[in-house]
């Protein structure tokens, strides 16, 4: 029996709008403005299917959930994690652990990780000290500086056994 380990990375950013609640990490933030997107632009969640789908060689988020899809519309990315998390184990692959970066301006992201971690944990079925979550600014550079947009990069580790 052979245990693999395999790295992927995510990367997506959406645009911030105005509005009243933030959606990152299934977590509903309190800001006045909010992410644009076909399903509920949680960015965070997107970052870390790609990544999970990226070192699964399984495609991307893109390919299995298209924003064609009426189906998507407004969709809870919860959903898409829980889905993806299916998939990869119906390939017999288990995720190691998860590292994320989010990057935003505004709001002070800090006191809503815990609770970001949290969800991921038990979508995931991840202790929490496998799911790390860090939030940083751009020192008022760039799109994400000026708050026109919010990105996030995601790390992961899957291992699968090959007989
Ligand atoms: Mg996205």
């Amino acid at each position: 029996m052979k245990n693999l380990i395999r790295v992927g990375h995510g990367f997506d950013t959406h645009r911030l709008v105005e509005g009243q609640v933030l959606v990152l990490g299934g977590v509903e933030i309190p800001h006045h403005q909010q992410l644009q997107g076909h399903s509920d632009a949680d960015v965070l969640i997107h970052a870390i299917c790609d990544a999970l789908l990226g070192a699964s060689g399984l495609g991307d988020i893109g390919n299995l959930f298209p924003d064609t899809d009426d189906r998507n519309r407004n969709r809870n990315s919860r959903e898409f994690l829980t889905e993806v998390y299916r998939l990869l184990q119906s390939h017999a692959i288990g995720i190691v652990n998860v590292d994320v970066t989010l990057i935003a301006e505004a709001p002070k992201l800090a006191p809503f990780v815990g609770a970001m971690r949290s969800n991921l944990s038990a979508d995931l079925e991840l202790d929490q000290g496998f799911v790390n979550i860090k939030a940083t600014t751009t020192e008022g550079l760039g799109f994400t500086g000026r708050a026109e947009g919010i990105a996030a990069h995601a790390v992961v580790l899957v291992e699968q056994s090959i007989a």
